[in-house]
């Protein structure tokens, strides 16, 4: 793997959807020796842009990796010292259960639920956070309605080149996206944008006044997408080491059919092992991308993870390391369009 130390580094970073600036300073400080020009805008995207040579086939590109994660703000502090939240972003109580938070101070917590778990179907509002607090003025020192946390837990090596850890979506992409910007010398025919976005979490809310900033003629979005390949609640064809996954639909997004041939020659050429994505749940900034202006040419290269949106999300490093090759690949395509 190329900087697994950064892939760590980035999933223990905290950067609850609403709230990325920890992690926007981490991928700032690493970016800034490789950007041409690099931005924070209004609602707190990081756009680094890298020209390329220029002339009739240049092409802007936006790529887009969400750096927001899943997790909980505090709505309200029982008598006992319990915290009750509500989602930001969609949390699955069942995962959730037991499992351990950490707030933005540092304060811990371990997450219990009123009545069993099963009775709780997916409802988040029977969950609550033990800070170890003795009652509400004791818990009110450390934490307060409005304060967010998200899951804690190691980074893991699992066996055949795999690993375990929180926020694999999307740190993932943000790890992606540094990794091809750094091997973007400044030959590339196209004009590539590399945005580190907010909120996706939420709805993809930052990917839109990004992509409405840039007008770009592509926006490819750089993400995770659910594994298929062990029993579980999905059904579809996405398979852990099977290679970097090319979207061709979800929910929100068609993927545009010139953008995903160009994807498909990209990994023939450069022989990086690829799988076709399409999935029935779920969505990325691709819609948002798509869907902006007067419209954009959508795509989306996502790594099959398995147990997303929970503090033990796996994936194979392999798939990683082929979506830095394709991103890097489709940076110095040249478009026929
Ligand atoms: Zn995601």
């Amino acid at each position: 793997m190329r900087e697994e130390e950064l892939l760590r580094k980035l999933t223990q970073a905290q950067g609850i959807a609403g709230f990325e600036k920890e992690v926007r300073k981490l991928i700032e400080e690493e970016a800034a020796p490789y950007a041409d020009e690099m931005m924070t805008d209004a609602i707190g995207n990081l756009i680094v842009l890298k020209k390329g040579t220029g002339g009739a086939q240049t092409k802007k590109i936006m790529f887009a990796a969400h750096m927001d994660e899943i997790g909980f703000m505090v709505k309200k502090i029982e008598a006992d010292g319990r915290i009750r939240v509500c989602n930001l972003g969609w949390n699955w109580a069942g995962s959730a259960y037991n499992s351990r938070v950490r707030f933005r101070n540092g304060i811990n917590g371990v997450v219990g639920c009123m009545g069993s778990i099963e009775d709780a179907k997916n409802d988040i509002g029977k969950l609550y956070i033990d800070i170890g607090a003795t009652s509400k003025e004791d818990a009110e020192k450390y934490v307060k309605v409005g304060d967010v946390c998200g899951y804690d837990g190691p980074y893991m090596q699992l066996l055949n080149d795999r690993i375990c850890a929180k926020t694999l979506d999307n740190r993932i992409g943000c790890y992606q996206l540094l990794e091809a910007l750094k091997e973007n010398d400044g030959s590339c025919p196209n004009d590539i944008y590399y945005v580190f976005c907010v909120q996706e979490e939420l709805g993809c809310r930052g990917s839109k006044p990004a992509a409405a900033r840039i007008q770009p003629d592509i926006g490819i979005a750089v993400d995770i997408t659910p594994a298929h390949d062990y029993p579980c609640d999905l059904e579809g064809s996405n398979t852990v080491d099977e290679g970097i996954a090319i979207k061709f639909s979800d929910p929100s997004v068609v993927c545009d059919e010139d953008v995903v041939s160009a994807m498909v020659e990209c990994c023939e050429e450069n022989h990086i092992k690829y799988q076709r994505e399409v999935i029935d749940k779920g969505g990325t900034d691709a819609s948002s991308m798509n869907l902006s202006g007067l419209g954009v040419r959508a795509g989306g290269i996502v790594v099959v993870t398995r147990y997303p949106h929970s503090q033990s999300a796996v994936a194979s490093k392999k798939d990683i390391e082929a979506g830095v090759d394709l991103c890097t690949a489709i940076s110095r395509h040249v478009f026929q369009f």
